[in-house]
């Protein structure tokens, strides 16, 4: 018997929950969620929602799989938490053995946390440190893109190019110096894709001249964009002409693989489509896929031996390595090579992009379709030759969500402001997704565009 048929469960005022009465997106409320099957969740109303972006791109290979399940039992039944400094664990151990196996070159080295954003300290607390245990004392500074997404606790968040989040914290955090993200499809200019890519490289290599190449200590990147940018894919010269300026000035280059990493864009990370390997990667959402908080930082041993033998890592967090997550995240690996769900995801995701460049056909307000795999978005626009953006009063992005959720699909979006500002809205179904099912998503998502159509009198309705 269901919730909905049993005594509903009721809706406090007291949960802060942070999308709903707490967070930026201010008081809307959302029904309570009853259960969640593969691609589909059911409210305690009994209504069904197709999960057309994996949760905010998490829950990648579906909600409620059987293994994850077992194998979670399974590591309840015997010891759900162990602290660090009494006990190691196996799942830990396995987990990182496997992970350092599949990252490339001589990421070997992995260290659990509990979500991206602490994924992400830890990355800059890291990098810090090594820079302290090798002489390197005047190297503090990271340098970011605008705009970006990194985290919500204050480090990451100064590395967070996302204006609107971080307006009221700056008198708190040391803001670090930011380079356009690469935005190289809204360019109107007479250079190639490849040129552009180089030409955003080297702002990079310029901020660093700028700052005093001996005050800097990484550069942070999302190899796909997330949320800040939706899905934007650098032209391929950008990713290794960054490479080459960090090598040659000394400066770690941290990839934030915490949307794009455990196989959501066809590879394992990102990194892996143009040849990378960077100093630091972090994951989080998908590696454990909305089974338990679980993130991780990888790097290698040249930066970790220094820190280790200066003292050690001042960084720790309790649940960090948590032998449930860990295990969590081991069966979710299992299921991922069990099921060849990263082949799924960039044959999918093929399929995917040409079924929205279709939708690009009809709607004229679609300006631009992009990603990579299962990591993609579309972006709405007033004007597609000119790329201007659609009125703020439209909030276009919002609107064609709200319209899909009534319609029982759900997506993710954002209307970016500070640096680039465009309504995006993120399609990224969990890799277990079938054609059929691509079907039902993209036939829900063309009726909700073509209710916005309608609604703000734009053609394609
Ligand atoms: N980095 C990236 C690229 C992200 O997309 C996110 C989450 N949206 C984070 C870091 C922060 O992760 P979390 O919300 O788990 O702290």
């Amino acid at each position: 018997m269901t919730n909905a048929q049993n005594a509903a469960p009721q809706r406090t005022r007291h949960e802060a929950h942070p999308p709903s009465h707490l967070f930026y997106q201010g008081r809307q409320r959302r029904p309570l969620i009853d259960r969640a099957d593969g691609l589909y969740i059911w409210d305690v109303h009994g209504r069904c929602y197709l999960d057309g972006s994996s949760g905010a791109m998490v829950s990648n290979i579906g909600h409620s799989n059987p293994h994850v399940l077992q194998a979670m039992q399974a590591q309840m039944a015997r010891a759900t938490f162990a602290y660090r400094l009494h006990f190691e664990n196996a799942p830990a151990e396995e987990l990182a053995a496997r992970v350092a196996d599949r990252l490339p070159g001589d990421l070997d080295r992995v260290f659990f946390v509990s979500g991206g954003s602490e994924a992400v300290e830890s990355a800059i607390k890291l990098a810090r440190q090594w820079a302290v245990a090798t002489d390197q004392d005047s190297r503090w500074k990271v340098i970011t893109r605008q705009p970006s997404y990194h985290g919500s606790t204050l480090g990451a968040l100064a590395i967070t190019g996302y204006e609107p989040l971080n307006a009221p914290f700056r008198p708190m955090m040391r803001e670090m110096p930011a380079i356009p993200a690469p935005t190289a499809y809204l360019d109107r200019d007479a250079l190639s894709m490849e040129e552009r890519g180089r030409r955003y490289a080297d702002l990079l290599a310029d901020e660093i001249e700028r700052q005093g190449p001996d005050s800097v200590l990484a550069f942070i990147m999302e190899p796909v964009g997330g949320a800040s940018t939706g899905a934007l894919v650098a032209p391929d010269s950008y990713y290794t002409r960054v490479a080459e300026i960090c090598r040659h000035y000394g400066v770690l280059l941290i990839y934030d693989e915490v949307m794009s990493g455990a196989g959501r864009t066809g590879a394992f990370v990102a990194a892996e489509h143009w040849g990378i390997t960077p100093d630091i990667m972090v994951l989080s959402k998908g590696f454990a896929a909305g089974y338990a908080p679980l993130g991780a930082m990888a790097a290698p041993g040249r930066l970790v031996e220094p820190v280790l033998d200066a003292g050690g890592f001042l960084h720790g967090y309790t649940y960090a390595g948590n032998p449930l997550a860990c295990a969590a995240g081991l069966a979710v690996l299992e299921e991922i090579d069990r099921k060849h769900l990263i082949d799924n995801a960039a044959i999918r995701g093929t399929s995917l992009l040409q079924r929205l460049a279709e939708l690009k056909e009809r709607f004229p307000f679609i300006g631009d379709v992009r990603g990579k795999g299962l990591l993609t978005a579309i972006e709405l626009v007033a004007d597609r030759e000119t790329m201007a953006v659609l009125p703020p009063s439209l909030n276009a992005h919002a609107r064609v969500v709200e319209l899909a959720y009534e319609r029982g699909l759900i997506v993710y979006s954002r209307r970016t402001r500070g640096g680039m500002e465009g309504d995006h809205i993120m399609v990224c179904p969990p890799m277990i997704v079938t054609e059929a099912q691509l079907d039902e998503l993209v036939g829900m998502l063309a009726a909700a565009l073509a209710a916005f159509a309608r609604e703000a009198g734009l053609p394609g309705g």
